[in-house]
């Protein structure tokens, strides 16, 4: 049996995870964790036969004590407490947002293998993300469905010479507003952002896939999991999101990864690996698919994917300091407190007033990302 705790388990990528859990006889669930939604995360512990949880927000834990008989952590030490007293051999983070990258600081730290679906931590903290990984010797294994999907195609070419893999390629679907213009992005809404053509996903990551920033994120993920350098990593617009990433090699032959967008494949990947399961799921049927299409981002309506782009190279706090300002600009959108278009221009402000640092620590991340949510906070005030 594999222990298993599952972090941000009330969220689209939990309960997907969960749906798995229980289909699966090598799983023992031992914890979960949430913000603030605890009926559900109480529910969700009685159901799997879970008898510890945390819970980030205080008056929320102090509610779920007063309904549930099970242990319940909160404060800053509670994920802490909670992997080191459950015991697990994998953990999985689903927390959205920079608020993940502790819990995995956290797992690695203690040497547990790391299901990784919080993208952020990778961004904000890459390089001592995988630092903390190569020290514990604690397995990495992403959940991002283009990162698993390189992750699975890198596997295969195990043994070969250095430099046999020449280039990796992540595909977008593009978003809800694939095709228009700059100016037809002006007046568009939340419920129209929120509207993914292919994936059901949380509000946080369907914005950051209306934007491009989502793709942004994953450029610095794949340059920090897979130790490519950014020339050689390049994002195309994909809109049927079947081939999820494809890497070309030194012979002239590309090999790519397809199967119909559902987070359970890559989940279970990483909940199971190295073995593969069976999932009750249609098989490809490409006589049904017909054609597939791919085309090039268009940079001018969507900034994003060229500011996180930028971020990267540059290094240092930088990618902390996109990420904190994409945070506090996508929650404002969410809000209806600024425009699409101003999430791009919220982000561009902070960077450029941000002083960057080339070395840094947890601490410094930290100051970074507190400093940024400052600045990107005035100049969402500025722009209203
Ligand atoms: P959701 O918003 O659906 O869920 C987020 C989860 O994190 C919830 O359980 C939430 O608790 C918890 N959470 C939020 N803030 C905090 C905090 N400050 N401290 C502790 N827990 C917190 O997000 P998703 O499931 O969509 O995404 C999770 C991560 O996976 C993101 O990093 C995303 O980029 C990545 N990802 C998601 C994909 C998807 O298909 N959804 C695909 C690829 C990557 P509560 O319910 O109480 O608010
Ligand atoms: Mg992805």
């Amino acid at each position: 049996m594999r222990r298993l705790v599952i972090l941000g388990s009330t969220g689209s990528i939990g309960e997907q995870a969960l749906e798995l859990v229980a289909a699966a006889d090598d799983l023992e669930l031992v914890a979960i964790s949430a913000e603030r939604r605890w009926e559900r995360l109480i529910a969700q512990a009685q159901q799997h036969g879970v008898r510890r949880v945390a819970i980030a927000d205080e008056q929320s834990a102090q509610l779920a004590r007063a309904a549930w008989d099970g242990e319940v952590l909160s404060g800053p030490e509670a994920l802490a407490e909670l992997i080191v007293a459950a015991e697990p051999d994998l953990v999985l983070n689903a927390i959205v947002g920079s608020a993940g990258l502790a819990a995995t600081v956290i797992t690695l730290s203690e040497g547990i293998d790391l299901a990784l679906a919080n993208k952020e931590s990778l961004v904000v903290g890459g390089e001592l993300v995988i630092e903390l990984a190569a020290a514990t010797g604690a397995r990495l294994l992403p959940v991002d469905s283009e990162h698993s999907a390189l992750y699975q195609l890198i596997a295969s070419e195990n043994g070969q010479p250095p430099g046999t893999i020449e280039r990796l390629t992540l595909t977008a679907s593009g978003g809800p507003f694939r095709g228009r213009r700059r100016e037809d992005l002006e007046a568009v809404t939340v419920e129209e952002a929120l509207d993914h053509p292919t994936w059901q996903m949380g509000g946080k990551i369907s914005i950051d896939s209306a934007t491009l920033m989502n793709k942004g994120l994953e450029l610095i993920e794949a340059h920090q999991l897979f130790g490519v350098a950014y020339n050689d990593l390049e994002v195309v617009v994909h809109p049927q999101s079947i081939v999820h990433a494809m890497i070309s090699l030194a012979d002239g032959s590309s090999l790519a990864h397809l199967g119909y967008p559902d987070m359970k494949v890559p989940i279970a990947y990483a909940l199971h690996w190295p073995q593969r399961t069976k999932l009750e799921l249609a098989p490809l049927d490409l006589e049904q698919l017909g054609s597939l299409n791919f085309e090039a981002v268009d940079n001018e309506a969507f900034p994003c994917l060229s500011l996180a782009l930028a971020a990267g190279r540059e290094g240092g706090t930088a990618p902390c300091v996109l990420n904190a300002a994409n945070e506090v600009a996508v929650a404002a959108f969410l809000d209806r407190r600024c425009a699409f278009l101003q999430i791009a221009e919220v982000i561009e402000a902070t960077l450029s007033d941000a002083e960057i640092m080339q070395s840094y620590s947890f601490e410094t991340l930290i100051d970074a990302d507190r400093a940024a949510r400052a600045t990107a906070a005035e100049h969402l005030v500025t722009l209203a």
